[in-house]
């Protein structure tokens, strides 16, 4: 179960959270999870150069790791890159000491790139790894998740979802990952024209 806009009672129970860009202007923050992996990541570049699109990647350690071209592909193009541990961990399952040598992992392999911003995997952390991480980072949420990764949700109800709640200063949330590509594929293209022909611009936080 996860919510498509987040419940404002959430936001409320976390303040110190970023969950979207409080602004008048026609601006969407889209950010891309899991990666960098050459199957998605490259493609999502093209994507994005095509609008002349920024983002913000919230990268795993050990993808960076193995793919280090992808990673500075990424860098290169000017785009934000942000902390999504080093192995995907779940926070709600792991203790929060290991939980911080990880996303400090995670931090090591992004180097000096690295904008401070933490992205939780499953936008889940216990009370004690917050209360650790807020310190350091600012933590980012989202007000729209796409969808991407659900695979009951067909690519033209994630489309339709991904756009019909998407407003200005929305942060959403897309896999740039294996098992999200092929439905990414369908639905990013028809998001960044539609908001393009609406007069957006897509920032990086
Ligand atoms: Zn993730």
């Amino acid at each position: 179960m996860y919510f498509y806009r987040t419940p404002a009672w959430l936001q409320l129970v976390f303040p110190g959270i970023l969950w979207k860009v409080k602004t008048s202007a026609k601006e969407i923050y889209l950010t891309f999870d899991d990666g960098p992996v050459p199957e998605a990541t490259p493609w999502v570049l093209a994507e994005l150069a095509k609008y002349n699109a920024k983002a913000t990647f919230f990268m795993v350690g050990d993808n960076i790791a193995k793919h280090p071209e992808v990673f500075t592909a990424v860098v290169n193009q000017g785009h934000t890159v942000g902390n999504h541990t080093y192995n995907h961990l779940p926070g709600r399952q792991v203790g929060t000491k290991s939980y911080i040598e990880n996303v400090a992992a995670g931090e090591k392999a992004l180097g000096p790139s690295a904008q401070k911003l933490f992205r939780p995997p499953y936008g889940r952390l216990r009370w004690g790894q917050y209360q650790h991480l807020k310190k350091q980072y600012k933590i980012v949420m989202w007000d729209v998740l796409s969808g991407d990764f659900d695979e009951k949700l067909t690519a033209e109800e994630c489309r339709q979802r991904s756009i019909a709640n998407t407003t200005g200063g929305s942060i959403i949330v897309f896999h740039d990952s294996r098992k999200t590509i092929a439905r990414l594929k369908f639905v990013l293209p028809e998001f960044l024209a539609h908001f393009a022909t609406l007069g957006y611009s897509f920032k990086s936080l």
